[in-house]
């Protein structure tokens, strides 16, 4: 018998985590965080619904901390096993889990100087050596290479297109012949760096992402967006202040600026990356050719640097980051977080945000509560450092970034299986999203289920 149980991600888009359980061995399919919402994160300090040291294995999809972030808590807990997983996602959890970490350690800081925890003192979730701890509990298996992981069971991993090392998870058991698929996160189709999603040609189970299961990008593309807003704020000649995330973002949006400039749709200005973990991160996606796209190699081939526009900075020390204070435009400042919440943009955003000639670029999603909402919605002041800051600079969004396939791409990846999978769940999105998407595919005659959150199902074989 062959079940599967959704620990995470079944009715919402994070803490992604799916326990297969056949022929007495488990693995665990991505350990990742709950974010946003209490209530979810709260669930990230309860005890998993089975002993962590009979757990044997755990496969992950990426490298993104909904899908990673809750490692750590496992191998303190006592999983013992292998974490399976890409090279790429390797070096990048490397750069995740360790920040992750100190996040949790900064967290538990606040609430004890705070003494608004009810436990005293407050712990982190995990520390940087549990982080530590479970970086050495990985093995790395290239694309298309079937390994078996546990006697009977063996695993494919086929690029998924979201980020670097994102991968779509394909186990095969021996004994039942049964194929498991899980999609993991889906990029998108003709997106810089990294390639589209691949297809899988069949499966009797499939697990399948659904986080724009109800929406489209839009016809308008990226980088043309990209284009109207950068060359409308360059006329202005004040400072473009950029939040985005440091791994996948930051690189496309430098690939992007480099096309523009050499097509000459943009002018030439300095660029400052101000970011530690983007100026970690951007050598890592230089460093992975089995996870590039033809137009990316064939850069690099030709000794072009893709990841870099003319006058590209990356900055590292505090120091030089403070000194960007200085700065007169025309000129770029990218920076993290991508929505605002925390790092150095908070210092660019209260510096710049007052001056009318400033121009803030909202390149991603923007969730519920943030100061980049806040920003996109037009208020007039938000709060930063626990002042209020004036709102004058011009706020433009720029529409069409996303890792995410839209519900047309979904659907169009899920064309690739021959023939339609015995079982599918939709998981990794929101109500709306998964009813929307579940519609589309029982359209299609594919019989489709969306799992609540802890439960059971069996798997036919
Ligand atoms: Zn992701």
């Amino acid at each position: 018998m062959t079940t599967l149980q959704f620990l995470g991600a079944a009715g919402t888009v994070t803490g992604s985590k799916y326990l297969l359980e056949h022929d007495r061995r488990r693995v665990l399919v991505d350990c990742g965080l709950f974010q946003g919402i209490k209530e979810l994160r709260l669930r990230n300090w309860e005890p998993l619904p089975l002993d962590p040291g009979s757990l044997d294995a755990v496969v992950l999809t990426h490298a993104h901390i909904d899908h990673t972030g809750a490692l750590p808590r496992l191998v303190k807990a006592g999983f013992k096993g292998p974490v399976f997983s890409t090279p790429a996602t390797r070096d990048l959890a490397g750069l995740l889990l360790p920040d992750s970490a100190h996040l949790q350690e900064e967290e538990a800081r606040y609430a004890n100087k705070g003494g608004f925890s009810k436990h005293s003192p407050a712990l982190p979730l995990y520390t940087a050596d549990d982080a530590q701890a479970a970086l050495h509990r990985f093995q790395t298996i290239g694309y298309r290479q079937p390994r078996e992981i546990l006697p009977g069971i063996s695993l494919t991993f086929v690029r998924a297109g979201h980020i670097l090392g994102s991968a779509i998870c394909i186990l095969e058991l021996a004994t039942s012949r049964q194929r498991i698929v899980f999609s993991g996160d889906l990029g998108r189709y003709d997106a810089p760096i990294v390639p589209d999603p691949e297809p899988v040609e069949y499966a009797n189970a499939l697990l399948m992402e659904s986080t724009y299961g109800d929406r489209t990008h839009g016809e308008l593309k990226a980088i043309d967006s990209l284009a109207a807003a950068v060359e409308d704020s360059a006329r202005r000649k004040g400072v473009i202040v950029m939040p985005a995330f440091a791994i996948g973002r930051t690189q496309e949006i430098l690939y992007d600026l480099r096309e523009l400039e050499e097509a000459k749709r943009i002018p030439v200005m300095d660029v400052f990356v101000d970011s530690p973990m983007a100026c970690d991160a951007t050598p890592i996606y230089l460093a992975h050719p089995e996870d590039h796209d033809l137009d990316m190699t064939a850069m690099l081939k030709k000794g072009i640097s893709p990841l870099k526009s003319r006058h590209t900075h990356f900055v590292n020390s505090v120091e030089e980051s403070k000194r960007l204070n200085e700065l007169t435009g025309p000129a770029m400042i990218i920076s993290a977080s991508g929505m605002a919440t925390g790092g150095r943009i908070l210092h660019h955003l209260k510096h710049h945000l007052p001056d009318p000639n400033s121009t803030v670029l909202l390149v991603g999603y923007q969730a519920e509560g943030t100061r980049g909402r806040r920003l996109l919605e037009g208020e007039k002041a938000i709060r930063i450092h626990g002042e209020m800051v004036e709102v004058k600079a011009k706020v433009i969004t720029v529409s069409g970034f996303s890792a995410h396939g839209d519900w047309r791409e979904l659907l169009r990846w899920a064309d690739g299986f021959r023939a339609p999978p015995k079982q599918t769940f939709l998981v990794h999105g929101e109500a709306p999203a998964l009813e929307a998407l579940k519609g589309r595919i029982a359209q299609r005659g594919w019989p489709v289920h969306v799992p609540v959150h802890l439960e059971t199902v069996q798997l036919d074989g």
